[in-house]
């Protein structure tokens, strides 16, 4: 197996990683054991890697994975929001008006 270090997790940070073999069986046949799947997992956050065949992918995947970023509003954000609701009521207000004299009894 080529030499590759493991990162540690990029969710807490722990070194505890370890790998999980998985032999997959046939819940109907359980006596014939099928093919292995390997993953990493951390032991801490048990976030895990991708599940391959090979434990040398497995561990490219491990070191592959990276934090998914938390969306996060800023100000311009709002703006966009604030833009989008004075637009949106002018809209209506707009369409109100219009429709108001079909819809009067007067
Ligand atoms: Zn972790």
């Amino acid at each position: 197996m080529a030499l590759h270090p493991l990162k540690p997790c990029p969710f807490c940070g722990s070194q505890d990683i370890r790998r999980a073999d998985n032999i997959l069986t046939d819940k109907d046949c359980p006596n014939i054991t099928g093919p292995t799947e390997y993953y990493f997992f951390c032991n801490q956050c048990h976030a895990s890697s991708k599940r391959c065949p090979a434990p040398e992918a497995s561990l490219l995947f491990w070191n592959e994975r990276t934090k998914v970023p938390k969306p996060r509003l800023d100000w311009l954000d709002y703006l966009f929001f604030a833009t989008y609701i004075i637009l949106a009521s002018f809209i209506l207000w707009q369409v109100l008006d219009a429709v108001r004299p079909m819809i009067s009894f007067h």
